[in-house]
């Protein structure tokens, strides 16, 4: 045991990542197995990557709307790759009212469905698209092996959905979702990410083209943070959504759907936090600051609680989210810690010798660092220490993860670095299932990318038949 109890990440991380969830008060299991609650502490992370990317999906012209919880269960049965992909994952609700209902209701799983039979009464003409829609939503997927944030029954998420005149304005609307994404996760998130095609055998299930951003986590694992669908006109022929063409024809629509979810939480944890607790970056921390008066007597006592009033007033009207945290039965010490297991980014410390100085303390929670700052300009100097810090963890992100992937150009090797897990292998593949099949059996890993800008291209041979391959993708083993 570490700190205040926490397993350390070299040790075993899948213990460190639960001690974290659990001591950082972030999420608890509920009574029905695979459900998650998140508490209060995790829920404010939720809402602060909602705000975040809410805004980027609101600039890229989408608007937001809300579908229902139900689905009649035959919706779900016409289109056959998607059924196909969701059949075991479905809850259905077969009475309702104290009644047998006469058609089951299916939990959604994902809105595909429910949301085209609406855009085909609402779609007549071209001059009706494109229709871009965003929900924010819960959705149940009846999983087997739950993880807290990284797999629920019930989890949280965002889902697009889009309909479109041609499939060119569909295939630039999915990669400009992805793109939106990528900017997240590296922006907000501070986890660099791999922005690429997925193989066949991972696409969605009823997707033409599936895209997604792949986050390396501290372990050498990947965990996919975002998929962008092209869903071409597979679910706009089921549904019937169809538009009339400039030239009088009818033809059926083109659509995208693209999503995040509540998994994004347990990104965060796994990419930046450490053995002491939680780390966060600071555009996404519910709290920027916590404030932290020291003082031995009343004397001391009186004027440290005015000194640290007039900081937190100031920092407060210079729009911070900060809490003085003058609670009298705790020490110092205490509450340090416990401030650094819940991630708040920087903490202030203000005593009696800081006050006769006039200035504060302020302590970055990533690295420890420490920087005296004058007590007037103690919001700019808040400011540029978040800002840094937020570059800084990304910095670290990429240096991580740039290190452990690497070009792997035999099977051997292939199969040894695997074993390691030390991180991404880029390696050729022809493109076939079967390769990509005996890798996963043999291996656990998969293709997490498809690198699709022209400069991937580079003509090899595949790692494990040999056969003629245009590009390395990107392999690893996943969450
Ligand atoms: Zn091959």
């Amino acid at each position: 045991m570490g700190a205040d109890g926490i397993t350390p990440r070299g040790e075993d991380f899948s213990r460190w990542y639960q001690d974290i969830v659990q001591k950082a008060e972030l999420a608890d299991h509920s009574p029905v197995r695979g459900c998650m609650v998140i508490r209060p502490n995790g829920y404010a992370i939720w809402e602060k990557i909602q705000q975040g990317l809410d805004r980027l999906i609101k600039q890229t012209g989408h608007q937001n709307a809300y579908f229902p919880l139900f689905i009649p269960e035959s919706f779900i049965h016409r289109e056959a790759e998607h059924i196909e992909g969701f059949a075991p994952e479905l809850a259905v609700v077969t009475h309702a009212g104290g009644e047998k209902l006469e058609e089951p209701l299916v939990v959604r799983p994902t809105s595909e469905t429910i949301i085209y039979s609406m855009f085909a009464k609402w779609v007549q003409s071209y001059r009706d698209l494109p229709l871009l829609i965003n929900q924010w939503a819960n959705v149940v997927r009846w999983e087997m092996r739950t993880r807290l944030f990284l797999r629920t029954t019930e989890f949280l998420w965002q889902e697009g959905h889009t309909a479109h005149a041609t499939d060119e304005e569909a295939e630039t609307e999915t990669l400009q979702m992805l793109e939106v994404y990528r900017r997240f996760a590296e922006e907000w998130m501070a986890l660099p990410v791999y922005a690429g095609l997925k193989s066949d055998s991972e696409k969605f299930a009823g997707a033409v083209r599936t895209y997604s951003i792949e986050a390396m986590m501290q372990d050498g694992k990947a965990l996919q943070a975002g998929t962008s669908h092209n869903l071409g006109q597979n679910f706009a022929k089921t549904f019937e959504l169809q538009y009339q063409t400039a030239d009088n024809r009818m033809d059926y629509c083109w659509n995208t759907s693209w999503g995040v979810s509540t998994r994004l939480v347990g990104a965060l944890i796994m990419g930046h936090s450490d053995d002491k607790g939680l780390v966060i970056p600071p555009r996404l921390a519910p709290l920027d600051a916590v404030l932290v008066p020291i003082y031995k007597s009343d004397e001391q006592r009186t004027a440290v609680l005015e000194y640290a009033a007039g900081i937190e007033e100031e920092l407060i009207r210079a729009d911070f989210m900060i809490r003085t945290d003058a609670r009298e039965q705790f020490t110092p010490g205490w509450k340090y810690a416990e401030w650094e297991m819940k991630g708040v980014p920087v903490r202030i410390e203000a005593g009696p010798k800081d006050l006769e100085k006039g200035h504060v303390v302020l302590v970055r929670r990533d690295d420890r660092s420490k920087r005296f700052v004058p007590r007037d300009g103690v919001a700019d100097a808040l400011r540029e220490t978040l800002e840094t810090m937020q570059r800084d963890l990304f910095e670290k992100a990429r240096a991580f993860r740039d290190e452990r992937t690497i070009p792997v150009d035999s099977y051997g090797d292939f199969r040894d670095y695997m074993a390691a897990d030390r991180g991404f292998a880029r390696a050729h593949w022809c493109g076939g299932a079967g390769c990509e099949e005996k890798v996963k059996e043999e291996t656990k890993a998969t293709i997490r990318t498809v690198p699709v800008e022209e400069e991937a291209r580079e003509d090899g041979t595949c790692v494990v038949c040999g056969a003629a391959s245009p590009r390395r993708v990107i392999w690893g083993k996943a969450y």
